[in-house]
């Protein structure tokens, strides 16, 4: 068993979670890995609510899907802190990619007040053993406040409700990603 970077790790965590005929969110569309593998474990009777706020993204991520064949996604030019304006029903799991679109526009990052407020309203709409997924990135100008605000909100969700569990390599030059999945009791 090799330990696995925390991108891996969170697709590891869909695998065990998601199931044909969820549904679920990708609050962070970019490229559309994780709306296509979110696509993959519903299936066709699932479905996948999935958010970016850039054009670019919306785009990638259909054609994404559509060369692949699923239809079985809405992709939406929306921020994730409105996604309650489109979901309105319990969702098995939702996750985040914090930071900027790899090969896109550096400057468009996610910020912690609108990650904060999506946060929220996904574990509103969280099935009990449902699982939020977050993976950060904080490498770039704002992640350091980002990272700091949501590991500041996280720790004080009540135990009764959730569980929550930070995944980092602590010994990694740079700032490695690090995951908080957080799975409603
Ligand atoms: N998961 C993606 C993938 O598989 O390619 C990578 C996501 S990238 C790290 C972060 C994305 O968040 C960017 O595409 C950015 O446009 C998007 N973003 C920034 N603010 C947002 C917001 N308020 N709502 C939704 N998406 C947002």
């Amino acid at each position: 068993m090799k330990l696995q970077s925390a991108l891996h790790f969170s697709h590891t965590l869909l695998d065990q979670v998601v199931k044909p005929g969820d549904t679920v969110i990708d609050a962070t569309a970019g490229m559309g890995n994780d709306t296509l593998k979110l696509a993959q474990l519903v299936g066709s009777t699932g479905h996948v609510y999935s958010f970016d706020i850039q054009k670019a993204a919306v785009t990638a991520t259909k054609a994404k899907l559509a060369a692949t064949g699923y239809q079985n996604a809405t992709v939406v030019q929306l921020g994730h802190e409105q996604l309650d304006q489109v979901v309105r029903v319990p969702v098995k799991s939702a996750i985040f990619n914090l930071g900027y679109l790899p090969n896109g526009d550096h400057h468009v990052i996610t910020h912690p007040e609108t990650t904060i407020t999506a946060l929220e309203k996904c574990l509103a709409l969280l099935e009990p053993l449902g699982l939020v997924i977050v993976v950060c990135y904080y490498g770039h100008p704002g992640g350091e406040a980002e990272k700091d605000q949501v590991l500041n909100w996280a720790p004080h969700l009540p135990q009764w409700e959730f569980n929550v569990l930070q995944y980092q390599f602590l010994n990694q030059v740079h700032q490695p990603p690090f995951l908080l999945a957080i799975q409603k009791r």
